[in-house]
C-alpha cells in the first residue's frame, strides 16, 4: 500500500477520426510515414509499400517544401501533391501533406486526407484561419522556437474557424544543444495531453536529425503518451533530395514499429 497520496495524470485528449474507423487519440498508436519530399512516382511508391507491409495506414510526403535555403530542392508542388495520393489510393493509404501557404490549402484539402501545418508557419495566422475554414484534421506541427502556450494558442486560432479537428505534433525545439538538430521535447507531449484536449503525435525524424537516433526518440514519444509517430523514410537515404540524413531505409521501418510497439503495449495500447 503507498502511503503517500499519488499525484495521477488526467488525460483530456478527444480523440480525431482522420478516416474510416480511425482515429488519433484512441487506444491505437498511429503511424504515419513516407519520405520527407515526394520526389518521384518509383520513390514515393517503394515508400507507401513499406508503409502498407508494415501494417502503417497512413503516408507522409511533402509536395511544397518549407526549405531554410531557397537554393534548397522546393517540391514538386501540385504533381507531388496528386503523385501522393495517387500512390497512397494504390494501397488504400490516407494521406497527409503540408499546405504551406494560403494559396494551397484548397488542393491540400482536394488531394490529402489530414493537412499539415509546418513548424515555421505555427503562427501563420491567415494559414491557421484557412485551414480552420475546411473539414479536414490539421496536424499543427509545433514552432521549433515557441512554447507549449504559443502551440495551444495556435491550435485554438485553427478551432475558431470551426475545425476541431487538430492534432497537435511536437517535432523537436531550439535549444543550446547542437550535437542533435532539434531536441525532442518530451515534457511537451506529457503536457499536452494533460492541459489540452488535442491528441499529440511526435516527429523523431525532424526532432533529432539523426537516423540512427529515430527509433531511440520514438520509443520515448510514445512512453511520454504520443497517440502517433510521423517519420521520413526513404528507399536510398543518401540520395534523398531533402532531409536524407534523418531518413530510415525502408528496411528499418518494420524495426521502428516492432520496437514502439513493444513500449504502446507497455502503455496498454496498440500501433497501426
Ligand atoms: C516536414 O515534415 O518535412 C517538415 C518540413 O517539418 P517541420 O515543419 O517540422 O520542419
Ligand atoms: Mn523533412
Amino acid at each position: 500500500m503507498l502511503a503517500q497520496p499519488r499525484i495521477v495524470e488526467e488525460i483530456k485528449t478527444r480523440p480525431v477520426e482522420i478516416g474510416p474507423g480511425l482515429s488519433v487519440g484512441g487506444l491505437e498508436v498511429i503511424l504515419m510515414a513516407g519520405p520527407c519530399s515526394v520526389e518521384s512516382y518509383e520513390q514515393t511508391r517503394a515508400a507507401a509499400e513499406a508503409v502498407y507491409q508494415s501494417g502503417g495506414r497512413v503516408l507522409r510526403g511533402g509536395a511544397f517544401k518549407p526549405r531554410s535555403s531557397p537554393h534548397s530542392f522546393q517540391g514538386l508542388g501540385l504533381e507531388g501533391l496528386k503523385l501522393l495520393r495517387a500512390v497512397a489510393d494504390e494501397f488504400g493509404l490516407l494521406v497527409i501533406s503540408e499546405a504551406l501557404a494560403v494559396e494551397y490549402v484548397s488542393a491540400a484539402a482536394e488531394y490529402a486526407d489530414i493537412i499539415q501545418i509546418g513548424s515555421r508557419n505555427m503562427q501563420h495566422f491567415p494559414l491557421l484561419w484557412a485551414v480552420g475554414e475546411t473539414n479536414k484534421p490539421v496536424v499543427l506541427k509545433r514552432g521549433f522556437m515557441s512554447t507549449v502556450q504559443e502551440w495551444l494558442l495556435a491550435a485554438e486560432h485553427i478551432a475558431t474557424r470551426g475545425n476541431e479537428r487538430i492534432i497537435l505534433c511536437e517535432r523537436g525545439i531550439r535549444t543550446f544543444e547542437t550535437a542533435t538538430r532539434n531536441t525532442l521535447d518530451t515534457n511537451a507531449i506529457a503536457l499536452v495531453k494533460q492541459s489540452s484536449p488535442f491528441p499529440v503525435i511526435g516527429d523523431p525524424s525532424h526532432a533529432t536529425g539523426r537516423a540512427d537516433l529515430v527509433i531511440p526518440a520514438a520509443r520515448a514519444a510514445i512512453a511520454a503518451g504520443a497517440d502517433g509517430l510521423l517519420v521520413e523514410i526513404h528507399p536510398n537515404p543518401a540520395a534523398a533530395l531533402s532531409d536524407g540524413e534523418q531518413s530510415l531505409p525502408l528496411a528499418m521501418l518494420p524495426y521502428l514499429v516492432d520496437e514502439t510497439k513493444r513500449i504502446a503495449l507497455a502503455m496498454g495500447r496498440g500501433i497501426i
